[in-house]
């Protein structure tokens, strides 16, 4: 039988191993929940102060030292999710991580499910849901500027610029609430009051705060692009153009050896995701065809497809024939490489197709050409400040906006209007959480990792 604190701590106690599985100079073991004391002091037999580094044995249950590491203690609510948070510093391993998440559970914590630690930041009112969805934005940066603006986000940029815009409404609502209740007088109230004069700012601010957004989203997102062309025809020069001076950040976004997945580039801080088609190949190896089938559905995401093609020869058969099977939404760029070959210039023609590229991926010239085409497809403009955003952000925006646009329909009809206006503050307060959903919390927690 496990020894116990004298005093129990209540059920709801979590505790995970919040580092990365693997080998490292440390591992974090984090444990939140209430009155953690007793925890601290079966684990070591000390008491921490709040906030500071104690240097300490954790205790195995019976007395023997699983390993020596930093105590750290944040009593509620001064921590990260408003309740008491210890932090255990071991060393990276393994199985000495393992061991000491297994004590601390035996000391009555329960293992955390994935993004609990945060969704208890968000319930505890340390965070708003815009900055608690940043957090795994951040985690999940993968480029510089990606990264940089999930940390906008997190520092709460984004919820302020959300919360301004609520403010507003709020503030036109109670006016033309208000004005309800005198039915007389009503429009003559709202034109001394500038409601519509409101009205139309707070679109207008809403609407670039919209823009903003969708360039976040672009770098929460990055764009996914299928290359698609034979073999030697210049695709890995190509990727190793388009990646130029930066880092190509090789981040496979699927398991196996044999997937065809190719990695993660970026261009002006947008992830570009590369999927290379050349592994479509008919097999009867089942991990092969398992990655495979993978690719295609990576492919089904795909926003645009660029077939290369060596620039002496042109679309061939065999291009025509991979292009057929891709789905028809994406755009489509056609890239004739090898220009310095083929003694062409680099240029841009327009096509009913898309665009036709020329360019060396050997040389480099004409590269540029498609990193403005991607882009331009991408609908990226550099903007100052992004900050990162989602895809349920941009609905949220969008309906709210349209709300907006029904309530300037209705000024004459003044419940209507009110309505509209009651509406726009709902869907707006969904992104930073104001407004809701149980199931929504679980599909945006549920995808962190435990220990986050
Ligand atoms: P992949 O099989 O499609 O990935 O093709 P690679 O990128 O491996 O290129 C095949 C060969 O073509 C290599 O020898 C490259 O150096 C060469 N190559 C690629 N792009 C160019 C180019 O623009 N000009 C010239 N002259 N050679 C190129």
């Amino acid at each position: 039988m496990a020894e116990r604190p004298p005093t129990t701590p209540r059920p709801d106690t979590i505790a995970a191993i919040a580092t990365a599985p693997g080998r490292g100079g440390i591992g974090v073991v984090r444990v939140s929940g209430r009155g953690l004391l007793p925890l601290a002091q079966a684990l070591t037999g000390k008491t921490p102060p709040p906030r500071a580094a104690t240097l300490a044995g954790f205790r195995a249950g019976d007395g023997e030292v699983i390993d020596t590491g930093l105590l750290l203690y944040f009593p509620a609510p001064h921590s990260f999710t408003g309740e008491d948070v210890l932090e255990l510093h071991g060393h990276g391993g393994t199985i000495v991580l393992q061991m000491l998440l297994a004590r601390c559970l035996d000391l009555g914590a329960r293992l955390a499910e994935p993004g609990e630690f945060t969704r208890r930041a968000f319930l505890n009112g340390k965070l708003d849901l815009a900055q608690a969805e940043a957090v795994i934005d951040l985690i999940d940066a993968s480029t510089t500027a990606a990264a940089r603006s999930a940390a906008r986000s997190l520092q709460g940029e984004f919820s302020r610029e959300i919360r301004a815009l609520l403010d507003q409404l709020v503030e036109l609502r109670a006016l033309v609430e208000a004005t309800l209740d005198f039915p007389d007088e009503e429009i003559d109230f709202l034109e001394a009051a500038d409601a519509f004069g409101r009205l139309e700012r707070l679109r207008a601010k809403m609407t670039a705060v919209a823009e903003r957004a969708k360039q976040g989203r672009l770098l929460q997102g990055g764009l996914h692009v299928v290359l698609a062309g034979q073999p030697n025809v210049g695709k890995s020069s190509l990727l190793n153009g388009l990646a130029g001076d930066e880092l190509a950040i090789v981040t496979p976004v699927a398991g196996t050896t044999r997937d065809v997945v190719r990695g993660t580039l970026q261009v002006e801080g947008i992830p570009l995701h590369v999927i290379d088609t050349a592994g479509l190949r008919e097999t009867r190896d089942e991990i092969e065809r398992i990655g495979i089938a993978r690719t295609w559905s990576e492919i089904e995401k795909a926003d645009v497809v660029v077939l290369l093609v060596d620039a002496r020869q042109g679309v061939g058969e065999a291009d025509a024939a991979i292009l057929a099977q891709l789905p028809p939404e994406p755009a489509r760029i056609t890239v004739h490489n090898k220009i310095d070959l083929a003694g062409k210039p680099p240029e841009r023609r327009d096509g009913a197709d898309g665009a036709t590229i020329f360019l060396s991926a050997k040389s480099g010239d004409g590269i540029d050409l498609l990193q403005r085409e991607l882009l331009r497809i991408a609908g990226w403009h550099p903007t100052e400040h992004v900050f990162i955003a989602r895809e349920r952000h941009l609905r949220a925006l969008a309906e709210t906006l349209g709300h907006l646009e029904s309530a300037s329909a209705h000024l004459a009809q003044l419940e209507l209007f009110a309505e509209e206006l009651r509406m726009a503050q709902r869907s707006l307060g969904a992104i930073t959480g104001e407004f809701s959903a149980d199931d929504l919390l679980g599909e945006i927690f549920g995808r962190f990792c435990i220990g986050k």
